[in-house]
């Protein structure tokens, strides 16, 4: 944490946020004021520089097009991949995870130029993937099974610097089988719109990387209600 709050940079809101991904920035800011720790967020436009002083960086998913102007302009910026560089943490859904990488598929299925901040390479798939998703996440991230949802035609392929972020149980995530991928505190998901409301264990794992240190647990009784509704509609 650069300050005494944690600064959230939600990237792009004029391009990046189709599918209701802005509530994320809600439930990082909640959880984190229930804990008494300050939060200040600014929503970036795409045509103001991106602040190199942000504590934790989302991006949501798009349209193709709004997704290769957003590559475009952050690639042109500059400003993620030093935030990055200084050790801020990322967390990025859909389109926003497929241009952390190092190149994507266009509306067209061409090869867009990524920010390369993730080894990752997505592609377009033969079937678009939509709905329910469920994975086990990666033991060293301490997250309980994930539930979300996926709308995506993207497939994505991880290179040896990236982890998958969750093994899939259901739903087809980056088309391997895995769900996700990071390296060190930049996270990439397909999970859009409600992921941190449904998931409170990975809004709690960007909080930890950004205060650097363990959190006072909270009483997640009601997030826990609607995860046990939805890993029984999905998994039994
Ligand atoms: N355009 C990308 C794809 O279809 C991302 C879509 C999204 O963000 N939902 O894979």
């Amino acid at each position: 944490m650069s300050s005494d709050r944690i600064k959230i940079v939600w990237i792009y809101p004029d391009l990046l946020s189709t599918y209701g991904d802005q509530g994320n920035t809600i439930v990082l800011e909640r959880r984190a004021a229930l804990r008494g720790i300050p939060t200040e967020t600014v929503h970036l436009r795409s045509d103001e520089p991106v602040p190199a002083d942000g504590d934790i960086y989302l991006l949501g998913g798009g349209e193709d097009r709004p997704q290769i102007l957003a590559a475009q302009r952050l690639r042109g910026d500059g400003g993620l991949a030093r935030a990055v560089q200084s050790g801020a943490v990322v967390f990025a859904v859909c389109a926003g995870y497929q241009l952390l990488g190092h190149e994507f598929g266009g509306e067209e299925g061409q090869p867009v130029a990524g920010l390369g901040l993730l080894d990752i390479r997505s592609t377009r798939g033969e079937q678009r993937a939509v709905g329910e998703i469920v994975g086990d996440v990666a033991g060293e991230l301490n997250v309980p099974r994930i539930t979300g949802f996926e709308n995506h035609q993207g497939v994505t392929h991880l290179g040896q610097n990236a982890r998958p972020f969750a093994k899939v149980v259901h739903g087809i995530g980056n088309g391997d089988g895995f769900e996700g991928a990071y390296n060190g505190r930049v996270l990439g998901t397909y999970m859009h719109g409600p992921a941190l409301v449904r998931n409170p264990g990975l809004a709690d794992l960007l909080l930890r990387w950004a205060v650097g240190a363990e959190l006072q647990p909270l009483d997640d009784s009601w997030a826990g209600r609607l995860r046990d509704e939805r890993l029984k509609a999905v998994v039994g």
